[in-house]
């Protein structure tokens, strides 16, 4: 992407301010306006009142510095990244789109709501420093909704923020005890792992170590920036991929790679803060991250994936989150759950499950986010014994109070695998 600001060197990394316009550049210009990515956009299909990508991306940039106020309907794009896959112009309008999003808030005020729900790492902390804080957080939380509190906030009454685990991840691995191994990854696990779904991080920790790796943690790494890119946060978003991004380098300068069990915490390490940020070094450090099941791919490919001893046959519903369809590299859960688990994964081809993020919670969005669901959740209920499978948290989250199912991300699948391998050490 040409740019009319310099790119970052290693000396000076992270010290530059952050500037919506050394992304903008030259993006909107590529548009031929064809609408193809309006045809595809699941919000412009949900709702009539969206304008869609063409407009309010590349149409609107062209217009953007001309006007007073930049928001109209983009509060409604999701960041799902449809449009992107969908251009063949190669125009990142997802990333138009947020970046003017993050310029109307340069000059607008954000909603509590909004600091609440893109901030999940930070409350996070604050009930963890403290005795019971993740019963004293879940209580808190329960009251808010039921008073209405968090309604009058704009979180829709309908659905439950998600609890908060009793012990973090970070907390389980340290009692986990690993034994040191020349072969070590390190996991990044992000916040919904760390404080809501340790089971899952424990699980590719499991799966490691059948494997013969040492899984290692680093408390440096902070929110891999995606929630606060949706709802605006721009530059904090840049402040937390620069710190990611400078330990993802060390970690790489040691070769040992770092691996993500969540789709949209991949993308954004791998390419989406190099796109927004339009610098070298945060992609250089995404060469250094995979996401778990390509990771697991690359170890097959080399011969070195340890298979397990049990096989499963189960029927696998997969829907594969927009996230990992923007990274191009398939769909690898379904080629080792299939190859080495035995499971049958059914690809659902259901498109956008409309949770990204904290948009399924939002009052004003809430509706729309199960429209844009409901293929998906039909699709799923027409096979009521299969089990349900997706590699990203919100997503899941999504499935289980659209479609009502319970839903796991695939590692969990895998990791049970071995562990059945370990119970019985003969087999
Ligand atoms: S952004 Fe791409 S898909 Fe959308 S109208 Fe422009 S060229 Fe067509
Ligand atoms: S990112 Fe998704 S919701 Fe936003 S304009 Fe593109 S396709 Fe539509």
């Amino acid at each position: 992407m040409d740019n009319q600001h310099e790119r970052s060197t290693s000396e000076d990394f992270g010290k530059r301010e952050y500037s919506a316009s050394y992304a903008f550049s030259q993006m909107a210009d590529a548009c031929i306006a064809c609408a193809g990515c309006t045809a595809s956009c699941p919000v412009t299909n949900a709702d009539g009142e969206y304008v869609g990508p063409k407009l309010i991306g590349p149409a609107q940039h062209r217009f953007a510095f001309a006007e007073e106020d930049l928001e109209k309907t983009l509060k409604y794009c999701t960041n799902c990244k449809t449009c992107d896959r969908t251009c063949s112009a190669g125009v990142k309008v997802s990333t138009i789109n947020m970046l003017t999003r993050g310029k109307y808030y340069d000059s607008h005020p954000h909603k509590v709501r909004d600091m609440m729900l893109s901030n999940h790492s930070l409350a996070s902390h604050v009930f963890r420093s403290i005795p019971f804080g993740s019963k004293i957080a879940n209580f808190t939380l329960k009251i808010a909704r039921y008073c209405g509190i968090l309604n009058m906030l704009g979180v829709t009454r309908n659905r439950k923020l998600p609890s908060y685990s009793a012990d973090s991840f970070v907390d389980m691995l340290l009692d986990l005890d690993q034994t040191p191994k020349n072969k070590k990854v390190v996991l990044f696990q992000g916040c919904f792992i760390e404080h809501n779904a340790p089971k899952v991080g424990m699980a590719f920790v499991k799966v490691m170590e059948a494997n013969g790796y040492e899984v290692l943690r680093d408390e440096k790494f902070v929110c891999c920036g995606s929630p606060l890119v949706s709802a605006g946060y721009i530059e904090k978003a840049w402040e937390n991929s620069v710190i990611n991004a400078k330990r993802i380098l060390y970690w790489q300068r040691k070769k040992i790679p770092v691996v993500a069990c969540c789709t949209s915490c991949s993308l954004m390490l791998k390419e989406e803060a190099g796109e927004l940020f339009d610098d070298e070094l945060l992609f250089q450090a995404g060469t250094n991250v995979y996401d778990a099941f390509e990771f697991l791919k690359k170890l097959k490919q080399n011969g070195e994936l340890v298979s397990p001893s049990k096989k499963s046959e189960e029927t696998l519903l997969y829907h594969v989150p927009c996230h990992l369809l923007s990274q191009g590299i398939g769909t690898p859960a379904k080629e080792i759950l299939e190859n080495e688990g035995g499971s049958k994964v059914k690809v659902l081809n259901t498109g956008c499950c409309g949770m990204a993020g904290s948009y399924g919670f939002q009052s004003e969005t809430a509706k729309i986010s199960l429209k844009i669901g409901e293929d998906l959740f039909n699709r799923i209920n027409e096979e009521p014994e299969a089990s349900v499978i997706s590699d990203c948290a919100t997503c899941r989250m999504q499935i289980e109070y659209g479609a009502k199912r319970k839903t796991l991300h695939p590692i969990e699948i895998l990791a049970d695998l071995y562990e059945k391998k370990e119970e019985n050490p003969s087999t």
